[in-house]
This record gives structure tokens, C-alpha cells and sequence, in this order.
């Protein structure tokens, strides 16, 4: 049987053929199975989508499972014909590629199109997804009068929620793609009938999403230039298609920064460095010294006083305090439920922190939290200001003073906790990412207790 195309798969070709084909002919692959934070983006898109379908007075769901093709296209045409206001998951089938507009409205001439998406913003990667929906229904004999991405909002601030979405018109941005579309959906469908093709690696895996089969296509070596440090995904491609594939195949004329500089030499010298000036880095870190650490919640729908979507807010913070016997004293937070915890938080952590000279972050994220708790409980803005004086980022201490050839070009603490503490390993911390540790603890205050 032929293959056929979907919007998911269509965008997914968009991006590199490669990618579709194991799509495609490996479903599943360990790499397509979505993790935690990925199923957790899936729930709250969907969350997002419900909210979406309330703003559309008398729409009609085609709610028949996905797979159910004919079905799904036959209700559809019916719900069409009935002159329903708003369709939602409207479906069709054209061109061996089946697509569900996330709603339909007829209009005097003919049909607006309307994709949900639970970004902040429209992006330019919605676009092929809007042009493939078009093209579809077109094929089926539909004229489209508008297209539009109906996005989460900026503007809008828990509880008042009436703001949630914004429109975004996209009728002429779509209109130079839509002469491409047949083209590539016939390039795709004839690539799948092939083997798996043979496409150079590039900044398309990395934009517009991240491939979840980089592991398979990307060298591993420890000197690949992607392993500079600083190098984003553009930079490091660009040095890929000058023939720089290692940071042994550097011009020397090539300016380097001064962490490149030392990252080089620890790699040539194959050694750990540590800078003179550590020691006076070191200094600003006096008296007694705490360890914060803060773990957040990230809705879609924001839950909480005067956050807006996506916003990140303190659910739970581990704090350490170095003891003059050596040992470490701890204290912790953690929400329970689902009301706002920001209060109770900020009060347990101003008694844990009280006695503290000097804390230790690592990265500015536990500084841009605590300026936004000045924001969320006003009541206690002095107290955490004055805490906010105490901290000091261990980050750029350590970027301008110390590197590992292990580090592979990154200060993250994934990377440098086990060659600075070899007895470590970032797999012994309970919960080891900190994405992870947000969607359980969300999961902990606004589903477990459902
Ligand atoms: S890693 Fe790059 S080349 Fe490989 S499948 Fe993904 S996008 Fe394609």
C-alpha cells in the first residue's frame, strides 16, 4: 500500500527527508517515543486546543479515533453540508495526504482556516503546516478565504483569562508556498517508496525543531567542531560548510575567545585547567556560604495571580548551608496542591536562607525567579530583594577559570559535574534534568490530585 502523508508528516519532510523516512518506516523507534516533557507539551497543547474550541459558539467536533480516515471525511462533508458554524478537526483526504484543520468556518465565499498552536507567538515553522492544509482542502474542492494561527497571548494574566488567544493573519504569508506544495508531496511520497535517503547533516536539524535522531547522524567525536564552546547550531554549520568539521581543522587565523582559547589547550594538553585567578573569584564567595536551587512549574494556561502563558514560577527550591564543622545543613519546599504556593514558598525560604552571608547559584535562573517573586508576593519585596544582594553565579566563575576536556565545550552541569567530581555522576541526582523535574512537579500539584 502507497504511503500517505499527514500534516505532522508532511512538516517533518519539510525539515529533512531523512527524518520522515525513519518516521515513517521506523514508528517505533525508541527516539519518536515521546518522554515526559515531550508528552507533557502534547497534553497541554491539547489542553490549549479544547480552550481554543470554546471561543467558536456551536462548532461541531469530528470526534471519530485519528485512524478512522473514510469515516472522519465522510462526517465532515455532512457537518459541511448541515452549515455548522465552526468545524473542529475538520478532515480530509487529497493527494495521498490526509489532513484535520483545527477549525473551519464557512463564510459567504467559502472557508477560513484556523490552526491552533499553544506558542506565544505565530512562528514562521507554522506555516508550511498552514500551506499543506490549504492545498489539501483546495484539492478537495474548498475555497479558502483566510488563514489564520490562533496563538496564546502575551498579554494575558491569570484569572483573567478572556485574553487567552490572540490571531495571528497568515492568508498572504501562506500564498508563496502553496505553489511548492504538490511538488513536495509528490518528492516525499516517491522517497518513502525508496531507501532510507542520504541527506548531509546541517542547521535543518536543528531548525525549525530539534531531531530526535541527531545521535544517529552526528559524529560523537570529542573535537567535532559542534563542540566548540559558545558555537551555536548556526556558527558551528557555518564552520561544517567551510570544511571545518574538527577544532583541530581551525585557521589560525580564526578569532577565538578566551574560554575557546582555553578549551583548546586543555584539549591539546589533554588536562584540566584551572586559572590563577580562581582564587580571587573564589573570594566573593565569604562568611556563610548557602546553596539554592529552585525547580518551577510551566503552564500553557497560566494557574497562578498574574502569571501569563509559559511563564516559569518557583513550585519547590532545595537550599544547603556549609556548616563550620564542614557538614551541610538542608532545608526544602515543595508545593502541595494546586493553589498558589508562591506566598508559603518565599516565606520558607527567607527563614532558611536568613542566616546565609553569601549563596551560591548556578546560572542567573534563581535571580530572575527571585526578582519575579518581588513581583508575585509584594508584601515580602524588601526581604527578598535583600536576599536577591546575596547571591553570587558560580557559572561564569567557573567558564572564566576552569575547563576539562570532558566539559565538550559546555558549563552546563551535566557536562562538568563528573570531571570536576569524578565520584559523581549527573545520574546519580534524583531527578537530572530540570525540564523533567518541572513537568513532575506539575504533574504532582495540577493532575495527581484530580
Ligand atoms: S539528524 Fe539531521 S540529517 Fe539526520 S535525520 Fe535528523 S535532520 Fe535529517
Amino acid at each position: 500500500m502507497p504511503h500517505r502523508l499527514s500534516k505532522s508528516r508532511y512538516t517533518a519532510g519539510i525539515q529533512c527527508h531523512k527524518l520522515l523516512w525513519w518516521k515513517v518506516h521506523e514508528p517505533n523507534a525508541v527516539e519518536l517515543q515521546p518522554g515526559k516533557v515531550l508528552q507533557d507539551r502534547f497534553d497541554q497543547g491539547a489542553q490549549v486546543g479544547a480552550l481554543a474550541r470554546d471561543r467558536f459558539p456551536g462548532g461541531v467536533l469530528v470526534d471519530l479515533p485519528h485512524r478512522a480516515v473514510d469515516q472522519r471525511v465522510k462526517l465532515t462533508r455532512k457537518l459541511i453540508d448541515d452549515g455548522t458554524p465552526a468545524i473542529f478537526e475538520a478532515s480530509f483526504l487529497a493527494a495521498n495526504t490526509f489532513v484535520a484543520v483545527d477549525v473551519l468556518t464557512p463564510q459567504d465565499d467559502g472557508y477560513h482556516l484556523t490552526e491552533v498552536k499553544s506558542s506565544t507567538s505565530q512562528k514562521e515553522e507554522h506555516l508550511p503546516d498552514a500551506a499543506v492544509q490549504v492545498h489539501v482542502l483546495q484539492q478537495s474542492g474548498l475555497r479558502i478565504t483566510g488563514v489564520d494561527v490562533m496563538h496564546l497571548s502575551k498579554d494575558c494574566h491569570f484569572p483573567d483569562l478572556s485574553n487567552l488567544f490572540e490571531r495571528t493573519d497568515v492568508t498572504e504569508a501562506v500564498q508563496p508556498l502553496l505553489g511548492k506544495v504538490g511538488w513536495e508531496i509528490d518528492a516525499q511520497l516517491q522517497m518513502l517508496e525508496g531507501p532510507l535517503p542520504d541527506v548531509a547533516i546541517g542547521l535543518h536539524c536543528h531548525e525549525p525543531y530539534e531531531c530526535p535522531f541527531m545521535a544517529r547522524c552526528w559524529p560523537k567525536d570529542r573535537d567535532h567542531i559542534m563542540n566548540l564552546s559558545g558555537v551555536g547550531p548556526k556558527k558551528g554549520c557555518d564552520f561544517l560548510l567551510t570544511g571545518v568539521h574538527r577544532i583541530g581543522d581551525l585557521p589560525a587565523q580564526q578569532k577565538l575567545n578566551i574560554t575557546q582559547k582555553r578549551q583548546i589547550r586543555a584539549m591539546r594538553e589533554n588536562c584540566l585547567i584551572v586559572e590563577p585567578g580562581l582564587k580571587q573569584a573564589l573570594e566573593a564567595f565569604h562568611g556563610r556560604i548557602g546553596f539554592l536551587d529552585f525547580e518551577t512549574i510551566q503552564r500553557a494556561v497560566p494557574v497562578w495571580p498574574g502569571m501569563g502563558p509559559w511563564e516559569q514560577a518557583p513550585a519547590q527550591f532545595s537550599y544547603h548551608e556549609l556548616q563550620d564543622d564542614g557538614s551541610y545543613a538542608h532545608d526544602e519546599f515543595l508545593a502541595e496542591g494546586p493553589k498558589d504556593c508562591r506566598p508559603a514558598l518565599v516565606r520558607h525560604m527567607l527563614e532558611a536562607t536568613k542566616h546565609a552571608d553569601t549563596i551560591a547559584t548556578y546560572s542567573h535562573f534563581e535571580r530572575t525567579k527571585i526578582r519575579a517573586l518581588q513581583k508575585a508576593v509584594p508584601e515580602l519585596q524588601p526581604e527578598l530583594e535583600a536576599l536577591e544582594h546575596k547571591l553570587i553565579d558560580l557559572l561564569p566563575v567557573v567558564r572564566e577559570n576552569v575547563y576539562h576536556p570532558d566539559f565538550l565545550g559546555s558549563f552546563s552541569l551535566k557536562y562538568i559535574l563528573h570531571p570536576l567530581v569524578p565520584e559523581l555522576t549527573y545520574d546519580d541526582l534524583v531527578i537530572v534534568d530540570g525540564l523533567v523535574a518541572s513537568v513532575e512537579i506539575a504533574w504532582l500539584l495540577f493532575v495527581a490530585g484530580k
